[in-house]
């Protein structure tokens, strides 16, 4: 017998408790509690330009601009809020930290003619294994506060990548170089596209992704993500 119906019912009973702290959530709080809230470990990335998130990338690719929210390495609030999103698929957290990223954007100036979203893709069969890509929910909460349509069809992963947490940067870049493709790139011809994803790490991937996109005449790419190590 499985033990998830009880967990749910358990779940529903327990007042609702802080991602960030297990402190109990009081009135609007919904998430994370006003301190946690107040102590994200942000990076003011989207603020200035040439960032460290730019510099790795621009060793790849040349985006138009890049941010990531948070320091996620060494900040015990960074990974709980990712590790909820990404393994767990915490939904209401996931668009609540994109309407974070979506302030911060906005506030930037700097991704003002950003025309579209696209999430990087999940391999199919991870994406069946989780039952929903933690990327793409960071672009429905940004979405609603940047008002900009989403194409999470825009990119596809074409192979199955293993963990790369072993590999140095430029073999992590060599090894998902051609791990992307565009299905249908006339219908993203002229875009200034925003690539989200949950965590950088070296870049690697987001460069991948931007190589395929940046191939189709007109398009120009920024970026923006959830979290990076630090
Ligand atoms: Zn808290």
């Amino acid at each position: 017998m499985t033990l998830a119906p009880l967990r749910d019912l358990v779940r529903l009973l327990l007042p609702a408790q802080c991602v960030g702290c297990c402190n109990v959530l009081v009135g609007s709080e919904h998430q994370l509690c006003a301190k946690c809230l107040l102590n994200l470990p942000l990076t003011h990335y989207a603020d200035y330009s040439d960032n460290t998130v730019e510099q790795q990338l621009r060793r790849w690719v040349n985006v138009e601009a890049a941010m990531a929210l948070l320091y996620f390495g060494h900040h015990e609030l960074g990974q709980r809020i990712v590790h909820d999103i990404k393994y767990h698929g915490n939904s209401t957290l996931g668009h609540l930290m994109g309407r974070q990223m979506g302030i911060a954007l906005q506030e930037s100036g700097r991704f003002g003619d950003v025309d579209l979203l696209v999430p990087v893709p999940l391999h199919w069969r991870r994406r069946l294994q989780r039952g929903y890509n933690q990327s793409l929910l960071l672009c429905e909460g940004i979405a609603q506060v940047f008002r900009t349509p989403i194409d999470s069809r825009a990119l596809r992963r074409t192979r199955y990548t293993d963990s790369q947490t072993h590999l140095g940067s430029a073999a992590r870049y060599a090894n998902v170089l051609d791990a992307f493709c565009a299905p249908h790139p006339q219908s993203l011809q002229g875009r200034h596209i925003l690539l989200v994803d949950d965590v950088m790490t070296t870049g690697a991937t987001l460069a991948a992704c931007s190589r395929v996109l940046l191939d189709i005449e007109g398009v120009r790419v920024s970026i923006a993500a959830l979290s990076v190590a630090d």
